[in-house]
């Protein structure tokens, strides 16, 4: 039997002040052998960098899972350093700012958007480790 988790599919944790799903799609990704979790708290792929949305499936059945990867990110620190609301500034990530500055309802289009996603673009590897600008 499988089950799909959506990556929406999460709730505010009060008790920590994080989002929370039943299973953390970038340790469930890490753990699968997909890439590695970057200081700026996203995966990052050796493919596709950060430019990934990720979905989990839990099943009943046993699987092979690949090889863990070597840690990509080589703490450049720019992601820290562009943040422009400090949420990155200590190793575990202010999930409660950076969700306050990055997500959330356009004033005026009454959309929900993403309106901050520069740790991701400012990454070497965010269009993967074959394609970054450091070599
Ligand atoms: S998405 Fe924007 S606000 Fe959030 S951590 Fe990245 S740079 Fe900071
Ligand atoms: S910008 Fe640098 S420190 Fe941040 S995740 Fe990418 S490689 Fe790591």
């Amino acid at each position: 039997m499988c089950v799909p988790i959506p990556t929406n599919d999460s709730e505010w944790d009060v008790k920590t002040n994080r989002w929370r799903s039943i299973v953390s799609q970038k340790h469930a990704a890490q753990a699968a052998g997909l890439g590695t979790i970057g200081r700026h708290s996203l995966l990052i792929t050796p493919e596709f960098g950060s430019m990934v949305w990720l979905g989990t499936v839990l099943c009943s059945e046993e699987l092979e899972a690949d090889e863990l990867k070597e840690p990509i990110c080589n703490n450049c620190n720019l992601c820290v350093e562009v943040c422009p609301v400090n949420a990155l500034e200590n190793p575990v990530m202010n999930q409660q700012v950076c969700w306050d500055y990055a997500f959330g309802e356009d004033n005026e289009t009454q959309t929900w958007r993403i309106a901050c996603h520069k740790c991701r673009d400012i990454c070497p590897y965010n269009l993967g480790s074959e394609n970054s600008f450091i070599k």
